[in-house]
Formats: structure tokens, C-alpha cells, sequence
């Protein structure tokens, strides 16, 4: 199946692009390991500049690289234009911060010197998917050629241009060749390609099930493996909730990049006494949003990413309203070309529904009813997964309950999950292992040397 890109918005097929041939990869991936014998030697200052200059090059062609995300996916141009601006701003922040996270670090022992260095790896793969397709291999790309790693990536096969638009910025921004590279690649090579010892370590972001083929290759291989995988993350609402700063965060929170985040607030958890004004307010919030064109500046929520991503959204709902579910807004797919749909709310939602056990990848919110906080955060932890977590309550005492009671990787509080380069940013239970961003996630791909001199 060759690399398609399809304008989600029209349905058109805008570009295909055949896969690699295997003699093709083979000569790349030669090349990407003779490139890191000379890459990690380079200073750290010029990877700094090679940085920067990248984040120059997606900062002047804005328009044009941020037309591409839409035209390829359907994410708003504003939406887009924010994904290529934190792009350039994370490649800044290595830029600026990488050097004195990859100081030795000096160790008090028996020895006269000991230390921590943190020296590259190697080869590294990132297999990636299609919601934020600059974002994503940003940032893992920035961190770990900060760290003298060189990079080749397996992109999401209806992406095409993303990948190799940012392959050019790569190359462009004074990385040699080599340093990172893109293959079209089928995922049923994938497994092979871990495999091979030229590469050193593999991550992933995308579903379970890819989650769990690369997790599997990659421990037969014996080989670092980093996952970031799906969620279905709680967003908590307390007594002590401020509404009007509330129901337009869970709006945002569950409608940004057309409902396709994996840190999307998925499920809707409300103490008994806020819950009929939250979805009062939250229903007519939702179902007043604009979907259509997404370079319309007017337009709030643009079309889903494939047809096949509406069918399975849409039989979610529809299975969930059957089994008697109720809908409050939305429900329905929207006619005419393109794969849109409305935004929607649901309520009585139980786990035997599609809706009450699955991931939403869509605009799609469910509402639920708690007693109290104590049963919300129960509710919050009783999924297979642990992404992240949105706190609203602005009462400090339960503020720290749920921080500490909650099972995710990341929790918010008075505000939406979201990444930034600061901080570390992964999940436990089934959405993952390992961290990117921040120092930890730069240090996933390092080998955390032990130097001890007696
Ligand atoms: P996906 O099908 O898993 O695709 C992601 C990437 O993995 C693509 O490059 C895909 O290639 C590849 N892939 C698929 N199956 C594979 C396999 N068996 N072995 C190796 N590679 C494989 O994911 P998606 O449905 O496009 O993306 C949505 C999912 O990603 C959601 O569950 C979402 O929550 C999750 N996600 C997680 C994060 C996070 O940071 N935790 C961020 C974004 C998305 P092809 O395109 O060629 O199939």
C-alpha cells in the first residue's frame, strides 16, 4: 500500500508516494550509521545552531508548511500554524537547554572522580502517527539530535508530505545527510526493521496494537523502546470547580485537532451536585461550535482525518445511543464531501457500549455522574489506561487528592493536558512506557555512561 495523502476535507487523493524498496533502505540506513560515527563527534554548539536555523526555517515558511498539516489531516490552519510555531520553539528550547542537560554530571564516591555522561546511542527509529505530524516527530527528533543521535523515521503511511517536508527542513537547516532520514516503509517491515542491527532503539507513538508489535520486536531484539499509546483521559469535575473557567476548557479540551489527540479529556466526570448545570452549559457550548472548511478562520472543528476514522466514530455513537444512551448535542455525521462530524455529547454511557470501553479518537464526549470526588477518581482509574488527567477545583485540599490518587502519567489541574518541552510527557498501564520531552525524555536515547576513576 504506497504513502497516500488525502485532503480530508474534499476526499481528493492529493499525492501517493510508492513505498521504499528494501535495496533503498538498505542504503539509508548505511548511510545513517556512517553519518552518526561523524555526528556524534560534532560540537554542541552546532547542534544548537542546526537546531535553531530548523526553527527559522518553519518559523518563514509558515503559511505554506502549515497548509500542508491541513490539507493532509484536516486540522484548522490555526491549529496547524500552532503545531509548526511549537515545532520551532521546542527545537529552540534544546537548542538553548540541551547542553546542560547533557553536562557530566559529577558523583560523590569512593572513587577520586566519578561521573554520569550522557552519550548517544546511535540509530534511532520512530515509528509515528498522523494527529500531530510535525509535533510528534519533533519532539522526539529535537531531543535526541541535541544528544548527537542520528534519526530515521517510519511516518504514518497518509502523511507523506509531512514527512518529507520536514525531512527537507532538516536537511536545509545545515543537518548533513543522514542525520535524519525518512522511509516509506510499510508497518509489516517495521518489526524487521528493529531488527536490523543498525538500529539502536526504537519509539513509537500511535495505537496499542502498534504499541504492542514494536514493544514485542524491540524486547526480542533487546533493544530501548519508548511508547507513547492511547488514552481515554478523565477530566474531573469537583464541588469546588470554577464553571465559567471549566466548561470552555472540557469544549477545547475535547475538540482540539477535531477531537484526534490522545490526551483529548475523553470522559467527563462530574460530582452530583455541579453535574446537571456542567452538562447544560457544556451541551450548548459543543453544539454551537462551526464545523466545516478548516482554512476558514471561522471554523472551530474540521473534518476527521479519514473515512474510516468517521465510520468507526460514528458506530461508537450509534452503538452507545441503541444500547440507550443519551444525546445532548451532535450525533450525526455531517452530509456533503468530506468526513465531518457534529460534536457531540452523551450521557448514560455504561461499559457494556462501545463508547463506555473504547478510545473516542473524535469529537465525541461522554458525561458521567459521581457521587463525590472519591468515586470520580475510582471511575478515573478504572480504564486499562493512564495517559493523563484534567483537574477542575479550586479547592487546594481536593487539588491534592486527586494528584495523588489519580493513576496517569500526567495530571492537570484548572487546566487541559497538554505537552511542552519543559516537562516530561508519557503515560503507565496500557498507554505506554518511557517519557519524551524534558531532560528524562532526552536521556531515553542517551547511554547513561558510568565513568568511575580510582
Ligand atoms: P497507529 O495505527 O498505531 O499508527 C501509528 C504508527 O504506527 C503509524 O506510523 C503506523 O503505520 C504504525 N503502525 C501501525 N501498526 C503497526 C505495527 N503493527 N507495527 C509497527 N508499526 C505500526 O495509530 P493511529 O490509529 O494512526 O493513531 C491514533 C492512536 O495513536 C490513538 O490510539 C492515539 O491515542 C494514539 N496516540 C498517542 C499519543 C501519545 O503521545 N501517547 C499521541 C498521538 C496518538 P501505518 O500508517 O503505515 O499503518
Amino acid at each position: 500500500m504506497p504513502y497516500t495523502s488525502v485532503n480530508p476535507t474534499t476526499g481528493a487523493v492529493v499525492e501517493t508516494h510508492p513505498d521504499h524498496t528494501d535495496e533503498h533502505v538498505d542504503a539509508l540506513l548505511d548511510r545513517a550509521v556512517a553519518t552518526f560515527q561523524w555526528y556524534r563527534t560534532t560540537s554542541l554548539s552546532d547542534r544548537s545552531m542546526w537546531l535553531r536555523s530548523a526553527a527559522e526555517v518553519l518559523e518563514g515558511e509558515l503559511p505554506n508548511i502549515a497548509t500542508i498539516l491541513t490539507e493532509e489531516m484536516g486540522k484548522t490552519f490555526a491549529a496547524a500554524k500552532g503545531e509548526v510555531l511549537k515545532c520551532a520553539m521546542t527545537m529552540r528550547y534544546y537548542a538553548d537547554h540541551g547542553p546542560a542537560m547533557l553536562a557530566p554530571e559529577p558523583v560523590e564516591s569512593p572513587a577520586s572522580r566519578s561521573e554520569l555522561r550522557y552519550d548517544p546511542i546511535g540509530c534511532v527509529l520512530a515509528v509515528m502517527p498522523w494527529n500531530f505530524p510535525l509535533w510528534q516527530v519533533v519532539r522526539f527528533a529535537a531531543p535526541a539530535l541535541m544528544a548527537g543521535n542520528v534519526g530515521v523515521l517510519k511516518h504514518a503511511s497518509n502523511v507523506p508530505r509531512a514527512a518529507l517536508c520536514l525531512e527537507d527542513v532538516f536537511r536545509r537547516a545545515g543537518f548533513a545527510d543522514g542525520v535524519f532520514t525518512n522511509l516509506f516503509l510499510p508497518a509489516s517491515k517495521v518489526a524487521a526493521l528493529i531488527a536490523d542491527d543498525r538500529i539502536a532503539a526504537v519509539t513509537l507513538t500511535g495505537s496499542e496494537a502498534a504499541g504492542a508489535s514494536v514493544g514485542a520486536a524491540a524486547g526480542a531484539a533487546l533493544k530501548k523502546c519508548v511508547l507513547e499509546l492511547g488514552g481515554s483521559d478523565p477530566f474531573i469535575v469537583a464541588s469546588s470547580a470554577d464553571l465559567d473557567r471549566a466548561v470552555p476548557m472540557a469544549v477545547t479540551g475535547r475538540v482540539q485537532n477535531n477531537g484526534q489527540s490522545c490526551i483529548a479529556a475523553k470522559r467527563f466526570l462530574v460530582v452530583a451536585d455541579r453535574y446537571d448545570e456542567f452538562v447544560a452549559r457544556f451541551a450548548e457550548q459543543m453544539d454551537a461550535l462551526v464545523v466545516g472548511d478548516p482554512m476558514d478562520p471561522a471554523t472551530n472543528v474540521g473534518p476527521l482525518v479519514s473515512a474510516s476514522q468517521r465510520q468507526e466514530i460514528s458506530e461508537q455513537v450509534a452503538d452507545a445511543v441503541a444500547k440507550g444512551a443519551t444525546v445532548h448535542a451532535g450525533g450525526v455525521a455531517v452530509d456533503g464531501p468530506g468526513f465531518f462530524y457534529r460534536p457531540t455529547v452523551l450521557t448514560g454511557v455504561d461499559p457494556s457500549m462501545r463508547a463506555g470501553c473504547e478510545e473516542l479518537f473524535g469529537p465525541v464526549a461522554v458525561v458521567q455522574s459521581v457521587p463525590d470526588l472519591d468515586a470520580a477518581i475510582a471511575v478515573a482509574n478504572a480504564t486499562p489506561w493512564g495517559l493523563g488527567a484534567s483537574v477542575w477545583a479550586m479547592d487546594p485540599a481536593e487539588q491534592e487528592r486527586c494528584v495523588a490518587g489519580i493513576e496517569a502519567g500526567m495530571v492537570f489541574v484548572n487546566a487541559i493536558v497538554a505537552s511542552t518541552p519543559e516537562l516530561p510527557f508519557g503515560g503507565i498501564k496500557r498507554s505506554g512506557y518511557g517519557r519524551e520531552l524534558s531532560a528524562l525524555g532526552m536521556r531515553e536515547f542517551c547511554n547513561i555512561k558510568t565513568v568511575y576513576v580510582a
